[in-house]
């Protein structure tokens, strides 16, 4: 299996590293084997060819049977335009691949319950969500604008999608539902929005292809809301890009850090991009105290949904299950009683763990 490999700012290349112990370790209790080829993208590319989405990292990973991403961005690139921002390196690399659905998977590892910042009560039943967001329309994609007027300087970003892109998610978001509890909500403002009104008429429309499928719509203010009050009520969500990202961030800390959570793009191509939810953490990078699970989780999700390679992918999960279970923690799970480690160590703990 040929994989583009994005270490990318800040922690990404921390984080990415304790990723690739975990694969070394897949690799020789599986028996398989990955090509890795290195590609540039955001800060470190704008660094060294002076734009965030060099056309040799597009040729790279368009060339790779999977992208697995650590993650782009921090102040040193703050005060370029937005077409120079690592974040449009971001952007670029997701619409070139055709990435349009991400499955962020949201559950809470019971070794976690006091690492999260829920009551023990609201906690108690567990919760295991399924977060789908749109990734290539929606405000950060439409028409971005400034214009002088007499009030001052007036500034949009357009909120569009077509049919046809409502129709593609919501027909994956229907299908991982169908694999899961059959249970699906799809957020949005359909009180105020016309953008959200079409995705009620578009989902509602092929709702009939899946009616072994329990669909109801929910505001995003009410989801935002939902989350905190109960989490356990949601099996998958579907929403567009803004309020996938907001409340999938939400979502994170339910699961005692962002530094636990992975992510899977998936789209119109074969090539499918795989990374953490979290950003590059300048304020933690290089201290040795970035969470590498979210990383390493990433990689189970490469295996599954990138190479159909289950097993192997259950084996991820397995040993991040057993890690916790034997005490280690980073820094920002850690817990009274439990032993403290770093970015390198839990990376080498699970990777061993592997191998056991
Ligand atoms: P962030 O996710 O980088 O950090 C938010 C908070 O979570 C910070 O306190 C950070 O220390 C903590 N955190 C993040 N990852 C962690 C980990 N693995 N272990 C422990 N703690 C962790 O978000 P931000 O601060 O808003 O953004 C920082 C930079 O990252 C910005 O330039 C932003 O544009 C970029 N960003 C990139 C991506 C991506 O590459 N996919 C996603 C989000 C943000």
């Amino acid at each position: 299996m040929k994989v583009a490999l994005i270490k990318g700012d800040g922690v990404g290349p921390e984080v990415t590293e304790q990723a690739l112990k975990v694969l070394d370790a897949i690799s020789k209790r599986f028996k398989c084997r990955f090509e890795y080829r290195e590609a540039l993208l955001g800060g470190s590319a704008i660094d060294e060819t002076g734009v965030p989405l060099p056309d040799e990292t597009v040729d790279i990973c368009t060339r790779s049977d999977a992208v697995l991403l650590g993650a782009v961005g921090g102040p040193k690139w703050d005060i370029l335009p937005g077409n120079l921002r690592p974040e449009a390196g971001l952007l670029g690399i997701r619409k070139a691949l055709k990435v349009f659905a991400n499955l962020r998977p949201v559950m809470l590892f019971p070794q976690l319950k006091s690492a999260s910042p829920l009551k023990e009560e609201v906690l108690a039943g567990g919760f295991d969500i399924m977060i789908i967001r749109e990734l290539t329309g929606g405000a950060y994609f439409g028409e971005k604008k400034r214009v002088e007027t007499a009030d001052g300087i007036k500034a949009w970003d357009v909120t569009a999608y077509t049919s046809h892109e409502i129709e593609r998610i919501a027909r994956i978001a229907f299908c991982v539902a169908r694999k899961r509890r059959k249970r699906i909500t799809i957020v949005d403002k359909a009180n105020v929005l016309e953008s959200s009104r079409l995705w009620r008429e578009v989902t509602g429309s092929i709702m009939k292809d899946y009616a072994d499928v329990e669909t109801t719509y929910m505001y995003a203010d009410n989801a935002a809301m939902q989350l905190v009050r109960n989490p356990g009520q949601f099996d998958v969500i579907l929403t567009e890009n803004l309020f996938g990202d907001i409340l999938s961030d939400e979502a994170s800390m339910l699961a005692g850090s962002l530094g636990m959570l992975p992510s899977a793009s998936l789209g119109a191509s074969k090539v499918r991009m795989f990374e953490p939810i979290h950003g590059s953490a300048p304020d933690i990078a290089g201290k040795d105290i970035a969470n590498p699970l979210a990383a390493i989780l990433s990689c189970g999700m490469m295996l599954k949904y990138g190479f159909g390679m289950e097993k192997e992918s259950n084996a991820v999960l397995e040993a991040v299950n057993n890690v916790l279970d034997r005490g280690y923690r980073t820094a920002d799970i850690m817990q009274p009683g439990m032993t403290l480690v770093g970015t390198e160590k839990m990376g080498s703990i699970v990777a061993e763990e592997i191998l056991v």
